[in-house]
C-alpha cells in the first residue's frame, strides 16, 4: 500500500503532549491542544485524511508541540523501535537496522527523533495483541490494528509504501515466544476502503491466476446442458467476489477466461456473457479480502486459516 493511500483514509487526528506525574510525556489525542481536552478518538467523525489533520495541526496554536497521530486501520501494524536512534547524528542501533532491513517496509523517525516506527500491512490472526518484547537489545513493540500511533511522515530507509510483513511479524512472535491468546483483537473499521489490495499490476497476480485455473476446471467438467449455465454462473460469482474484493482478478479478465470455457461447452457467446455478468453482479455483493499469497506458499504455524482472517 502506498503512503498516498493510508493518507487518504480517515484513521488521522491530531495529539498534543501531556507531561504526566513521572515526568514522562505522553502523546494524546486531541482536536484543540485545549488542557483535559481529549479526544475520544474512536468514536465516529473524530478521525480523518491526513491533510484534514494536518490542516487542524497548523491552524491551532495550541496544538503547535504536538503532532499527528493514526488510530492504526485494519490490516496495518507498526513496529515501535524506541530509543535506537542518536537523534543528533542521525545513527540507528544495529538491531533496530536489521528489523528495518527485514521488513523492507515504509519506516518513518518518530516525533522524539530517537525512534523508529515500521510501518507494515500484516494479516495476523485473532488473539495477536499489542506486545513489547526484546530482540538483539532492541526493544520492539507490535502496535495492533486499534492502537494509537504518532504519524510524523520523516521517511527512513528506501521503502515508502507499506509492504506485507505477516511473515516476519509472526515469526517474530514466535522467536520471542509470545502465545496467541483467546481474547479476540479489537479492530476498528476506519473506512469502507478494502486495506489489503492486490499489489500486482493488473492480471497477473499468482493468487488470482489460481482462482481462475479453479474456476476453469469447474466448468469444463460440467458436460450436461442445464448444469453448464449454472457451473458458468457459479464460477463468476466465485470470481465477482475477489473482483469485488481485494481485486487480484479484473471484470475483463473474468470475461476473457470464463468465455472461451463457456463456448468449448457449447453455450454461445451471448449466453456466456450473460451468466458472467450476472455471476459478478451477485459476487459484488460479498466482497472477499485475500492475501496474494498462493495456496501452495507453505505458511508459518499459527498463521491464520480462512475463516481466522480480519477481513
Ligand atoms: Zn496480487
Amino acid at each position: 500500500m502506498k503512503l498516498d493511500k493510508l493518507k487518504s483514509i480517515n484513521c488521522f487526528i491530531t495529539w498534543m503532549p501531556v507531561e504526566e506525574e513521572s515526568g514522562h510525556v505522553s502523546k494524546i489525542p486531541s482536536l484543540t491542544g485545549q488542557p483535559f481536552d481529549y479526544a475520544h478518538y474512536k468514536e465516529p467523525g473524530m478521525l480523518t485524511d491526513y491533510a484534514t489533520a494536518l490542516a487542524r495541526l497548523e491552524s491551532t496554536p495550541l496544538l503547535h508541540d504536538g503532532g499527528i497521530g493514526v488510530c492504526i486501520p485494519t490490516g496495518v501494524l507498526v513496529l515501535d523501535l524506541d530509543k535506537c536512534r542518536d537523534p543528533d547524528v542521525g545513527t540507528i542501533a544495529p538491531a533496530a537496522r536489521t528489523i528495518m532491513d527485514e521488513c523492507k517496509s515504509f519506516s518513518e523517525i518518530s516525533p522524539s527523533c530517537n525512534g523508529i516506527h515500521v510501518w507494515c500491512l500484516a494479516n495476523l490472526p485473532a488473539g495477536y495483541h499489542k506486545k513489547k518484547f526484546m530482540r538483539d537489545g532492541q526493544s520492539i513493540e507490535v502496535l495492533v490494528p486499534g492502537s494509537f500511533c504518532t504519524f510524523t511522515g520523516n521517511a527512513i530507509g528506501v521503502c515508502s509504501a507499506l509492504e506485507d510483513c505477516t511473515e516476519y511479524v509472526s515469526a517474530l512472535y514466535v522467536e520471542a515466544g509470545i502465545q496467541r491468546t483467546t481474547i479476540p483483537n479489537v479492530y476498528l473499521p476506519p473506512s469502507n476502503d478494502p486495506l489489503l489490495h492486490c499489489r500486482h499490476s493488473p492480471g497477473t497476480c499468482p493468487y488470482g491466476l489460481k482462482a481462475i485455473e479453479a474456476q476453469l476446471i469447474e466448468v469444463r467438467t460440467v458436460k450436461k446442458a442445464p448444469g453448464r449455465r449454472d457451473a458458468l454462473y457459479t464460477a463468476a460469482v466465485s470470481l465477482g467476489h475477489i473482483v469485488a474484493g481485494s481485486g487480484q482478478i479484473t471484470r475483463d479478465q473474468v470475461y476473457d477466461a470464463l468465455r472461451p470455457m463457456g463456448m468449448l461447452v457449447n453455450l454461445t457467446r451471448g449466453q456466456c456473457d450473460y451468466y458472467i455478468t450476472r455471476g459478478l453482479e451477485r459476487g459484488a455483493h460479498k466482497p472477499v479480502f485475500r492475501d496474494c499469497a498462493p495456496k501452495n506458499v507453505k505458511l508459518l504455524e499459527g498463521l491464520p486459516t480462512k475463516s481466522e482472517r480480519i477481513f
